[in-house]
């Protein structure tokens, strides 16, 4: 089928790379649950379709959808977030080069960071990217080779400017990747915004229902420096690929990104509004709040602030354990983006791994992820949890 004009975010997202089955009018195509594929006579492929680490039909699909709305011109999915960072990570990176990574990304990108790719020699620098200063500090000419931006980042909720990074980034050769997990394209678009390459996990946001894992990059150009044919060969040569039930599952919740992100973002604003100036809560870190450092900066670059709170506690690490155990709707548990409300403890959950190191997260902190519930039951949970402090 073919989009009228370009077509809109949800109309992308809806439609890109999901035209239906010209065999029998299946308005959905088929799940391709398949490793291999006939030959006509040895090499005649069908469409370039040879073996499921290569390629495969419904991963294609997912594939065309993630560029289409993330306005790239490659889309590759992998078996994780962290797959497809580290399959763009080794493509571009040698040993003795540098990278210099947020001091509040997420946990497991600063150690395969810090410790896969260390190990063979690639230097890092950990600095506050919503200070361009210390970025431009940190950059080594002719050696560091990838500036890594995540913003909103997790779990301060800090935001970097994405548009002035990708400024210094070109000035100093270095590849700009922005993680886009926590805004997903529906809110924020990194490609529009001058990054070359964009990461997800797919897990979160994309996929939407906690149901599957995966990972994705977004290229800005096809013919950048061969990036996008250099990675795609990592993608198949290191093998970390999706399967084709999990590009499915992944499809299926990107059609109702754009609806998802606009409840997420109100039920967590009303949530954040609530928490600001209780007693027991020393900060409320959302960037939809005006008293948020970075508020003007997100309502630039973002359409909206996500569904992401992080609270800082009063009461310190006993306050913090004390509120994440307390919640009944809020569940306690790692990950976030899916419909249902989720509560996790940073510094002993997702951020154990970063402990000791300049990426280390303060025992007050408690993360929500605001899910798509009903804002009155959410709110509720939030006040009973408060009173048990
Ligand atoms: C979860 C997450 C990742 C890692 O993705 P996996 O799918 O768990 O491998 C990377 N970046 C951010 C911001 C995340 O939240």
């Amino acid at each position: 089928m073919t989009i009228p004009g370009n077509g809109g975010f949800d109309t992308r997202a809806i439609h890109a790379g999901q035209a239906f089955d010209p065999t029998t009018g299946a308005v959905i195509p088929p799940v391709h649950l398949t490793s291999t594929y006939v030959q006509d006579g040895i090499g005649g492929l069908r469409n370039g379709y040879e073996y499921s680490r290569g390629g495969n039909p419904t991963r294609t699909a997912l594939e065309s959808q993630l560029a289409a709305i993330e306005g790239g011109a490659v889309g590759l999915s992998f078996a994780s977030g962290l797959a497809a960072e580290d399959a763009l990570l080794r493509t571009v990176l040698a040993p003795g080069d540098h990278v210099v990574i947020g001091n509040d990304v997420y946990g497991g990108t600063h150690r395969l960071i810090r410790r896969i790719h260390g190990a063979w020699g690639v230097r890092h620098s950990t600095v506050d990217t919503s200070d361009l200063d210390q970025v431009r500090a940190a950059i080594e000419p002719g050696a560091t080779k990838v500036l890594w931006v995540e913003t909103p980042s997790n779990p301060l909720m800090k935001i970097s400017d994405i548009a002035a990074l990708a400024e210094i980034g070109r000035e100093a050769g270095a590849l700009v990747v922005v993680d886009n997990t926590f805004a997903s394209p529906a809110l924020q678009q990194p490609i529009a915004l001058g990054a070359q390459v964009v990461v997800h996990s797919t897990t979160k946001y994309l996929g939407g229902h906690s149901d599957v894992v995966g990972g994705a990059l977004v290229f800005a150009a096809a013919g950048d420096d061969d990036l996008v044919e250099r990675t795609t060969f990592t993608q198949f040569a290191a093998g970390a690929v999706s399967s084709p039930f999990d590009a499915f599952l992944t499809t299926r919740g990107i059609k109702t990104l754009g609806v998802r992100m606009q409840r997420h973002s109100e039920n967590a604003q009303a949530i954040a509004e609530r928490l600001l100036g209780h007693p027991a809560v020393a900060r409320v870190l959302y960037p939809g709040l005006p008293s948020h450092p970075g508020h003007a900066l997100a309502a630039r670059q973002m359409s909206g602030f996500g569904g992401m709170v992080s609270i800082d506690l009063a009461g310190g690490g006993a306050a913090a354990r004390r509120f994440a155990e307390s919640t009944e709707l809020f569940q306690l548990a790692e990950s976030l983006g899916g419909v249902e409300s989720l509560v996790n403890y940073p510094s002993e959950m997702t951020h154990a791994s970063v402990k000791g190191t300049p990426a280390e997260v303060p025992e007050s902190i408690v993360r929500l992820s605001v899910g798509i519930e009903d804002v009155g039951d959410l709110l509720a949970d939030i006040d009973q949890a408060l009173a048990r402090l």
